[in-house]
Parts: structure tokens; C-alpha cells; sequence
């Protein structure tokens, strides 16, 4: 393609703002791309493009994906640039290339992995066609910036570009319909102990057929509407899938093809994500063993967990992304099948920012707090200024008024707890992961000073 003068322009300009930043220290997210699209309208399309692109997309699991996938690649001598410290809208994509190119437009990479954000799909794939598109799954995330799961949908299946090759959830229901005449593979996990007949999820947005709208029956559910379905009325089914994995989580290992995988966490979403990645790369051509090999050397983030047992107690600390339902009805569902005896800190507003928070908390609604009334959880401490809403959220749930503590504040959590049970999770929103590593400090302290056997309270058997 011809480069125009308003390409050069914006590409000087893009490294110059790059630059700047450099100098002061600051990370170059997506103002330099922001700039560069507003001096040229169609920059992403006439910036050269690595020559082999992954996209990586879905509602829940893309970041740690596009981690994974660009580590791996690394890790077996690829020249990789990803998005990976930047963001993932168009603006974000035209920095993250800006930075992968010289000055006249030329990649200087062979490989980009692109976590790419769902609702800037028409933005991105009208410029960028990459090879292999993964999409993770299709979930209900925040109303205010989502809608509805088949909006987002729509967006991506007429986006995608046609001679894309798409990976896709055959467990899905929504996201493995996209874009159906595109070329495909989908990767499934086998049944698990764990899944049920009925979903016991609120949320379900696939009970009735895409195709004919009669009622959907599911062999099994796994969460929300993950699971393998069939209509009895005009047969469609769940897709089959090319790559079906077989998961052990008291192992913690992943067999595909004969080849183990370990599976670095112990939900049924990070399985999955390792499975996405795995397929992803095969599909790239790596062989499993390669595959395998690199994975054994990668560390997730871990940000979203950790764990440490002081003084006989576990103490937990879990991200419970706030205004995503999916995520947060997972972890709840985590939390209450842990053995032992429990109590909770509860910390999920996002008022930390004016701008971009929500007063709107009908997601409460969406979200399985139900399985928080547990007879193995003892006592729920709610801190934040919304802590009285999701007490109502708890009481509806069906959660003992005795056993829910509430406080305006997240820094009074930790003097709430009563150190009387096996384990303590702090469950969190994303951006009170400095809170809640402050409350877990303080609840650290208070266990390794004794308080528990000064109360008398000693670890139970079980
Ligand atoms: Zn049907």
C-alpha cells in the first residue's frame, strides 16, 4: 500500500509522543496511537504489520492468554511484540505497532500477539487481518460499557476478517458461533466430576436454541452456559471439537494429544485458558512437547491470588473482578467448595475513580452471591461505601443477618475478623489489589502476634 503524507506525519509524530514519554518515564499505553489516528484516520491499515498476527479476544481470560502465547513464543526464539503493557483498543494496537516499526512504517518483528478489546472489533479487523484469531468465551461482563453478550457477538462475527482462521470454545455456546463461514478448530475439555445436569447458575444466556428458540437440552453444565448442549427440536448441537482435552485438577495437569500440560491454577477458567493457549500454538505449529516445555518455565501473574497458611490458617487473597458477574460467581463458587471452615472479606466497590465508576449495581443481581450462603462460611466482613447494597444482595441470597459485618471502610476489614476459622479470603475488586494486600498484611500481623490462640480458638480437623 502506498503510504500517504498523513501516514508519515502520524508516524512521526506517534514516535516522537513515544519518545517523550520514554524521557519522562511514563509507559507508553495508547496515547502515541491515539495521536497517530487522529492525524491519519486509517493508520492502522497502512502501518506494515508483522508478518504472521495472533488476536486474542473474549470476554473473560484474553490478558493472561495473549501473556501466555507471546511468552511461549519467546521462550522458543521468536521476535514477538504483543500489546501486553499497553491497552487493547485501536489506539492501543497503533502504539504497541508504532513501537514495533521504524521510522518509514517497516516491522521489525515476525510475530505480533494482540490481545484485542471485543467492542473495538470493527476499529481493529477493518486493518489488521490476522492469521488466527482465539476467542476465550463470551460472557455477560459490565452492562454500562457491554450490554449484552450478543451484542458483543454480533460486533465480533461481522468484524472478523474472512480469511482469518478462528480457535474457538466448543463448550461455548455463544462465542462458538462466530463468524460461520470462517475456517476453524475448537478445543473442548472433556466431561468433569464437577459439572451438573442443571445449571446452578442465575445467569444462563443460552436456555433456549439460537436456531429455532425452543428450549435447549444440556447433556451437562459446567458454569453459566459452558457445558455441551443439544436441541431436541431441529438438532443443533455444541460443535465437535478437533482437540479435546482431558483436565485433573487434583493433579493439576491437562493430557491433550498425549501430551501433559500443568495446569498453574486450580479453576475450571484457567484451565480452559491453558487449553486456548495450547490449541492456539499447535495451530501456529509448535509441537506439544515444545508447547509443554515453555509452560513448565511460565508464571501467571499472580496479582490475583495468593495464598499463605500463618498460624494454621490459610490466608487467601482472590480477585473477584467487580462488575463482572461470570468472574465473581466463579470465585464464590471456588471459595465455598474449599474444605474447611471459612470467613470472607468482601471488598468490591470501584468508587476509587469518579470517571469511570458506576453507581449501578444491578450486576449484584447477575452475580451467584447464593453461594456464599454456605454452611462452611461463618461470617462475611463487607467493607466499602456500598457495603450495605450487597448486604441486601447477601440477605436475599439467603446469608444469616448475624453472620454479615459491614463497615464504610475497607482498611477497618482486617479488625472485624474473627480468627476462628480454617481459612480467610479476601476477595477483591481489581483495582483494590493494593487494599487488599493491605488488609491481608494486617491479618498476617494479627495472626503471627497469637491472637487466635490468645482467643482460644484452635485449628479444627477435618
Ligand atoms: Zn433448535
Amino acid at each position: 500500500m502506498k503510504k500517504t503524507w498523513r501516514f508519515r506525519l502520524a508516524m512521526l509524530i506517534g514516535k516522537m509522543a513515544m519518545f517523550a514519554q520514554k524521557v519522562l518515564g511514563m509507559n507508553a499505553t495508547y496515547f502515541p496511537g491515539k495521536l497517530a489516528i487522529r492525524i491519519c484516520p486509517d493508520f492502522l491499515g497502512q502501518i506494515e504489520k508483522p508478518p504472521m498476527v495472533i488476536g486474542v479476544t473474549g470476554t473473560n481470560g484474553k490478558t493472561t492468554c495473549a501473556n501466555l502465547i507471546g511468552n511461549i513464543l519467546v521462550d522458543q526464539g521468536y521476535d514477538v511484540i504483543s500489546n501486553k503493557m499497553g491497552s487493547n483498543i485501536n489506539a492501543g494496537i497503533a502504539s504497541t505497532l508504532i513501537s514495533g516499526s521504524s521510522i518509514t512504517g517497516k516491522a521489525k518483528h515476525a510475530v505480533a500477539v494482540l490481545e484485542i478489546d471485543e467492542r473495538s472489533s470493527r476499529k481493529i479487523y477493518s486493518y489488521i487481518q490476522p492469521q488466527w484469531v482465539l476467542c476465550t468465551n463470551l460472557f455477560r461482563d459490565t452492562v454500562t460499557r457491554e450490554a449484552h453478550p450478543e451484542f458483543v457477538f454480533q460486533l465480533i462475527s461481522e468484524s472478523l476478517p474472512a480469511e482469518t482462521k478462528l480457535v474457538l470454545n466448543a463448550d461455548d455456546l455463544i462465542s462458538s458461533r462466530l463468524a460461520p463461514n470462517n475456517d476453524r478448530v475448537y478445543y473442548s475439555i472433556e466431561r468433569m466430576p464437577s459439572d451438573t445436569e442443571v445449571c446452578e447458575n442465575i445467569v444462563n444466556d443460552m436456555r433456549l436454541c439460537p436456531v429455532c428458540h425452543e428450549p435447549l437440552h444440556f447433556e451437562y453444565v459446567r458454569h453459566h452456559h459452558i457445558g455441551k448442549a443439544h436441541c431436541e427440536h431441529c438438532g443443533f448441537a455444541s460443535p465437535a471439537s478437533q482437540y479435546e482435552a482431558a483436565v485433573d485438577m487434583a493433579s493439576g495437569v491437562m493430557t491433550l494429544e498425549g501430551t501433559t500440560y500443568p495446569l498453574m491454577g486450580d479453576s475450571v477458567f484457567n484451565a480452559y485458558n491453558i487449553l486456548a493457549v495450547v490449541v492456539l500454538l499447535r495451530e501456529f505449529g509448535l509441537s506439544g512437547k515444545k508447547i509443554s516445555a515453555s509452560l513448565q518455565k511460565t508464571q501467571i501473574v499472580k496479582s490475583r491470588y495468593s495464598s499463605e497458611v500463618i498460624d494454621g490458617v490459610e490466608v487467601v487473597t482472590h480477585m473477584a473482578k467487580g462488575k463482572n458477574a461470570i468472574a465473581c460467581s466463579c470465585v464464590f463458587d471456588y471459595v465455598r467448595k474449599e474444605p474447611g471452615s471459612k470467613e470472607i472479606v468482601l471488598i468490591l466497590d470501584d468508587y476509587f475513580d469518579r470517571k469511570n465508576s458506576s453507581e449501578n449495581t444491578c450486576w449484584y443481581y447477575d452475580t451467584d452471591f447464593e453461594f456464599l450462603a454456605d454452611p462452611s462460611i461463618k461470617r462475611i466482613i463487607v467493607g466499602g461505601v456500598r457495603a450495605w447494597d450487597l448486604k441486601v444482595r447477601l440477605l436475599i441470597a439467603g446469608v444469616s443477618e448475624e453472620s454479615i459485618i459491614c463497615t464504610p471502610s475497607e482498611a477497618d476489614t482486617p479488625s472485624l475478623v474473627q480468627l476462628d476459622a480454617d481459612r480467610i479470603f479476601i476477595l477483591h475488586e481489581l483495582y483494590l489489589t493494593g487494599a487488599a494486600m493491605t488488609v491481608r498484611n494486617q491479618i498476617a500481623d494479627r495472626l503471627r502476634a497469637g491472637e487466635r490462640q490468645k482467643k482460644g480458638e484452635m485449628p479444627h480437623d477435618h
